[in-house]
């Protein structure tokens, strides 16, 4: 029986955990060329800090956690991470979202330690343009990252791409194209320009995702009737922004994500950023530090109730315009939050 059921009667059963503010690459609309204000190593929540973390909130009802970052992968200890977390009894479903780049050394690890599936993000299939666009990095290797994940059995395959004007949006259908060989999940994502207050990536690199999901019906695709038929599974239906198509006989799908489409009626989901904030809610500025009370020393209880307060704060709408000019930690960026 859940104890995360918020204010508005939604069940709060995903825990989005940032494991890391640390990135091996720059993406134009992620951070600056210099990187972004790192927090110093001890205000990073160690690993047996995450796991005890994530072991009191599946005793409340969490059952799904996808690692993220940063670049979670960069992180030490990831695999020790993934292993101890598949320990744990309530929770289901491990998943990660990473760039891609070091899988073809970590898949396998990764999936012997009871990680269940990965979304990689992937931009363009240009190399000169990946360079541009990740500052720094290959697309051979997230390829190869690509081939390791299937290999072993990490599926379904989701892949993100943020769409940018005059930078890869002229991409749009090959990418799309990719699903009819391979059975990925390709998610067109809309730019946010809501962290465009240092390096000024804003606005004008917004491609709205209606044009996108016109432009891909134009190509011959159909809505799909049910989201499980794209291996969500049913708790997830319904909880998420994507809308999927496909092109008649291919292998995978296509979905659209939009955080001004996200409808927070139907939101599951919690985040922990690396140095220890819960966030009930990505489009609005309130916290609950856990790290203080965790290295205070306090029980488990008093951690279920900071996270079960957590969830009672959770607003019933986020204001994305709010979140255009305001960030926890005030250094906006998905990097520190944990996209
Ligand atoms: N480093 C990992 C990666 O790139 O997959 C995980 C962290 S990254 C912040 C998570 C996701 O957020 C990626 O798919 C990335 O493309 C997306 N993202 C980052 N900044 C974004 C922005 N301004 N608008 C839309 N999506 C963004
Ligand atoms: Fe790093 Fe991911 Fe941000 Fe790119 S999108 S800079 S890979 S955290």
């Amino acid at each position: 029986m859940t104890r995360l059921v918020d204010s508005f009667r939604r069940k709060i059963t995903y825990l989005r955990v940032s494991v890391t503010d640390k990135c091996n690459l720059r993406c134009i609309y992620c951070m600056p060329e210099e990187g972004v204000m790192l927090k110093s190593h001890s205000d990073i929540l160690r690993i047996e800090e995450l796991a005890r973390i994530v072991d009191i909130a599946s005793q409340l009802g969490i059952t799904h956690v996808r690692l993220t970052g940063g670049e979670p992968l960069v992180r030490q200890g990831i695999v020790t991470l993934v292993g101890v977390l598949s320990e744990i009894p309530g929770i289901s479903d491990i998943s990660m979202t990473t760039n891609g780049l070091l899988l073809p050394g970590l898949a396998r690890p990764l999936c012997e330690a009871g990680l269940h599936r990965v979304n990689v993000s992937l931009d363009t299939l240009r190399p000169e343009r990946f360079q541009k666009i990740t500052r720094r990095g290959d697309l051979e290797s997230v390829f190869a990252g690509l081939d390791a994940i299937e290999a072993v059995g990490l599926s379904p395959v989701k892949i993100n791409t943020v769409v940018l004007k005059g930078i890869n949006d002229d991409e749009v259908e090959d990418i799309a194209m990719l699903t009819k060989e391979r059975q990925w999940t390709v998610r067109f994502i809309e730019f946010m320009p809501f962290w465009n207050n240092g390096w000024k990536f804003g606005e004008r690199y917004v491609v709205p995702i209606r044009e996108i999901r016109d432009r891909i019906m134009a190509q011959g695709a159909y809505p799909v009737e049910s989201d499980i038929a794209q291996g969500k599974r049913k708790d997830e239906v319904g909880a998420g922004p994507a809308k999927y198509v496909k092109f008649p006989d291919a292998e995978g799908s296509i979905g659209f994500i939009s955080m001004k489409d996200h409808i927070c009626s139907g939101c599951n989901r919690i985040r922990l950023t690396a140095d220890g904030l819960l966030l009930p809610c990505l489009l609005s500025d309130i916290s609950v530090d856990l790290r203080t009370p965790l290295r205070e020393g306090a029980k488990d209880d008093v951690i279920a109730e900071l996270i079960c307060k957590a969830v009672s704060l959770k607003p019933e709408n986020g204001q994305v315009a709010q979140a255009m000019v305001a960030c926890p930690g005030g250094n906006p960026s998905l990097s520190k939050i944990g996209g």
